[in-house]
């Protein structure tokens, strides 16, 4: 079976073909960083990432591009409010960014260009669409798309959504980054410098100023991956204004097909409804861990759900989270006793491991559209299987060995394997040497209430060979 993928250009699930086999393009939306990412926004990311290592499961080279966003509307607000400059202003948020990507085990994308940092290759974009004749500078030294003089080429405005130009009057324009599809009119490449941008400017040869958000993505996607690539991915939100205005941009300066596959995940909501601060079901991934969740818990919650399906993410969800892999873990464990501590034998992508079939159904069941409930189904039923030879003590090193290998290939693309040990919060490490020292002195009520705080969180101190470490409950 081949993989299977809806494509929002087509409005359909199509079979997924790249450009250039085995070699796939892939471009992700990536952050803005002018706070810290919401549970939200790791959603989108978590679903990137599973559909490069689906993709890299398949056997294909992936190249995986995430930008970051670090000039726009609103991080020049926050810059202005915050009093302070820009690069150290969005240094802060992504580093924090990069640090969350791999808590949440997420691979790290092979590019992340930022849009500071390809000025040049913005300008020359707008001057490629400048005299092609779709885009113009504007009185207040802006420059503008023309969705008039693109559609007047015969190219299509409009092909992730339906628009409608009967209320549109030509030349009508709109400045800000982000605007509904109601207000469809000549969005900005390039922003002329205004007062309140501070000191966020660039000299152009329209005169000083800055680029607009969605000319960004164009110019560092096809810098990096082409005129024309495989796969664009980002969160429903995105479909309009800013896909959108990436293909009008793209093909109106190269003449040719931008993307062959959209792919868009849908949004989140917690506690069944839309995240906001004021409703106090606001999120951030930091937020969760300070409540004792770790990134494995978070990852497995967020990979829950079909990615075409809007996601009710709870903290009963993180708590049903955490039993799952437990559940996981014993059976790892026990396979790893039987196993030995022998090192694993490497596979090929195609090469039939483990008891029969398990990671060819996990493949499939990706094959039909990412279907990741499907899936998971694979694992649990394997789980119960070998739980259950387990128990008839049936289980011989070698096919504990080829269990385990197989559940390494399913786990390079879930990615909720990591050994235990590896992902426990600093607060609990530091809890867990409280407890120590309170023991060394003598102090056992201390090192009690200590085990009791530890247990409240979610945790268990277990007697190894190698001393004392913390285990989830
Ligand atoms: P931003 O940093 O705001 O540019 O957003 C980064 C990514 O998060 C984009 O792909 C958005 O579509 C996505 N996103 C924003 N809010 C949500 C949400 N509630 N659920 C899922 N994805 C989201
Ligand atoms: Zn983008």
């Amino acid at each position: 079976m081949a993989l299977k993928l809806f494509n929002t250009l087509s409005r359909s699930i199509q079979e997924f073909a790249p450009l250039a086999s085995p070699n796939v393009g892939m471009y992700c939306c990536g952050p803005t960083v002018y706070d810290f990412a919401h549970i939200g926004n790791w959603r989108t990311f978590v679903f990137g990432d599973l559909v490069r290592r689906t993709l890299e499961l398949k056997g294909y080279a992936v190249t995986h591009v995430m930008n970051i966003t670090d000039v726009e509307d609103k991080i020049i607000k926050r810059v202005r409010e915050n009093k302070t400059s820009l690069r150290e202003f969005t240094g802060k948020y992504e580093a924090a960014f990069l640090e969350d990507l791999k808590t949440l085990n997420c691979l790290l994308p092979h590019h992340t260009p930022h849009a500071t940092e390809h000025i040049a290759d913005i300008i020359s974009l707008i001057e490629k669409l400048i005299a092609r004749g779709i885009a113009y500078k504007a009185a207040d030294g802006s420059v503008y798309f023309s969705i008039e003089k693109y559609r007047g080429c015969g190219c299509t405005y409009g092909q992730l959504l339906k628009l409608n130009f009967d209320e549109m009057k030509a030349g009508e324009r709109v400045k800000s980054d982000e605007y509904a599809k109601e207000s469809v009119a000549d969005f900005a490449l390039w922003k002329a410098r205004v007062p309140e941008d501070g000191d966020v400017f660039w000299p152009s040869p329209w005169g000083e100023g800055r680029p607009g958000w969605h000319i960004e993505c164009s110019a560092m996607s096809t810098k990096i991956l082409g005129p024309s690539f495989d796969l664009h991915l980002g969160g429903e939100d995105l479909i309009f204004p800013h896909h959108e205005d990436e293909i009008a941009q793209s093909e109106g300066a190269t003449g040719k097909p931008f993307v062959k596959y959209w792919l868009h995940g849908a949004h989140l909501l917690v506690e069944g409804k839309k995240m906001s601060k004021s409703l106090g079901n606001f999120f951030t991934l930091r937020d969760l861990l300070a409540k004792g969740f770790t990134g494995r818990e978070i990852r497995y919650s967020l990979l829950t759900a079909h990615y075409r399906e809007t996601f009710n993410f709870t903290l009963d969800g993180l708590h049903g989270a955490r039993t799952a892999l437990a559940r996981i873990d014993e059976c790892l464990g026990k396979l790893r006793d039987i196993a030995g501590r022998a090192a694993l034998p490497r596979v090929q992508a195609d090469q039939q491991v483990g008891p029969t079939g398990l990671v060819q159904n996990f493949s499939a069941a990706l094959d039909d559209d990412l279907n990741i409930s499907a899936a998971w189904g694979t694992v649990f039923e394997w789980v119960r299987e070998t739980n259950h030879r387990l128990a008839e003590n049936s289980l011989s090193a070698a096919e504990a060995t080829a269990a385990l290998t197989a559940w390494n290939k399913i786990d390079s693309v879930l990615g909720v394997g990591a050994t235990i040990g590896f992902e426990i919060p600093a607060e609990m490490n530091l809890l867990l040497e409280a407890r120590q020292a309170a023991r060394k002195a003598k102090d056992f009520k201390r090192a009690d209430a200590i085990r009791d705080e530890l247990k409240a969180k979610g945790w268990a101190i277990e007697d190894t060979a190698k001393g004392q470490r913390l285990k989830r409950i």
